[in-house]
């Protein structure tokens, strides 16, 4: 198959149709130069929900993309039938480059790696006080698999009704991260999901956390309830039952610019392929001190010069314990 659109010699032969040499390019070229911009909503096996425009467009990945993967919240040039009816299948031609990548391992000793979310730039990590009990440590590997992928976390703490925030919380002040503290009321009544959506607007906000912490309520009420519908005309397209526990899901925030992206699936994150020097980059009091640790330090060795940097008051030593901390989770089992 010829490429179209790489060599600048041939636009230049495009503009002079007369030149000796030229053919004509009709067939292949017009369906890449008519790519329409479409949103990745969500996959399932092959098939990509695509919103183009206001339609909602199913498709499949030309065979050109190769192994690329098409995940939720690409950006992709679409060509093909984009009427959104019934039975079309329009073809993704192109994947603009991603601006972040969330990704997991299926387990840390597996090193085969999947992107989760593309172009996400937040991510909500939804926790219950009790009930059930939070689990710092997943909450620690959520942490870092944000800072590896460059997405600044928010801590969303449900059930405060239920137990107090305050032992959870001083774990995680010394990190800066913005939270939100919430009653099974608040849930309810709705003032839980205005709290949240103050941190969402103008942001790609993927939705991380374990049954029955509320994470499903809140996401739905922070979408339009038309939205629903659409999704049922996914369900409907894709063959799946309600979607809420399987797939990837981007919605539209409801009444504001912005995404919402839930994870579903998405229970634990394996951190086999994180590199702890995207993960300093989250720490900009610690980072500099890293200049003079020994090549490749994983800055949990007696040469670290973290050490030193903050007995020299560079930075609080608590930050370190916490750098420290999220840092050893790569090597913990999950579930505990
Ligand atoms: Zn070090």
């Amino acid at each position: 198959m010829r490429r179209y659109g790489k060599n600048p010699d041939e636009d230049d032969i495009r503009i002079r149709p007369n030149r000796k040499g030229n053919r004509p390019r009709t067939h292949t070229r017009p369906a890449h130069e008519d790519a329409v911009e479409g949103f990745v909503l969500t996959v399932d096996r092959g098939r990509v929900t695509c919103l183009v425009e206001h339609r909602t467009v199913i498709a499949m990945k030309a065979r050109e993309l190769g192994r690329k993967s098409v995940v939720v919240g690409d950006r992709v040039g679409i060509v093909g039938d984009l009427s959104g009816d019934k039975d079309t299948l329009a073809r993704i031609i192109r994947v603009k480059p991603r601006v972040s990548v969330l990704r997991r391992t299926a387990d840390d000793d597996d090193p085969y790696e999947r992107v989760v979310v593309a172009n996400a730039d937040q991510l909500a990590i939804v926790t219950a006080l009790a009930d059930p009990e939070p689990r710092p440590r997943m909450i620690d590997r959520c942490l870092v698999a944000a800072y590896d992928a460059g997405l600044s976390p928010l801590l969303v703490l449900t059930k405060s009704d239920l137990a107090s925030a305050e032992q959870l919380l001083d774990t995680y002040r010394p990190l800066g991260i913005p939270y939100l503290v919430t009653s099974r009321e608040e849930l309810q009544s709705g003032a839980a999901t205005e709290l949240v959506r103050k941190h969402l607007d103008d942001h790609v906000t993927a939705f991380v956390g374990h049954s029955g912490v509320g994470k499903t309520t809140l996401v739905n009420a922070l979408v339009p309830e038309d939205q629903w519908r659409t999704t049922g005309h996914v369900n409907a397209v894709t063959g799946r039952g309600r979607h809420t526990t399987t797939s990837v899901l981007a919605l539209p925030l409801s009444g504001g610019h912005g995404w919402v992206i839930d994870t579903p699936g998405v229970r634990s994150f394996g951190l086999h392929h994180v590199d702890p020097s995207r993960v300093i980059l989250a720490f900009p009091d610690l980072e500099p001190g890293t200049a003079d640790c020994p090549r490749g330090c994983t800055h949990d060795e007696p040469e670290c010069a973290l050490d030193r940097w903050v007995a020299d008051g560079h930075a609080d030593p608590i930050r370190l314990d916490s750098l420290r901390r999220l840092l050893a989770t790569r090597e913990r089992r999950e579930g505990d």
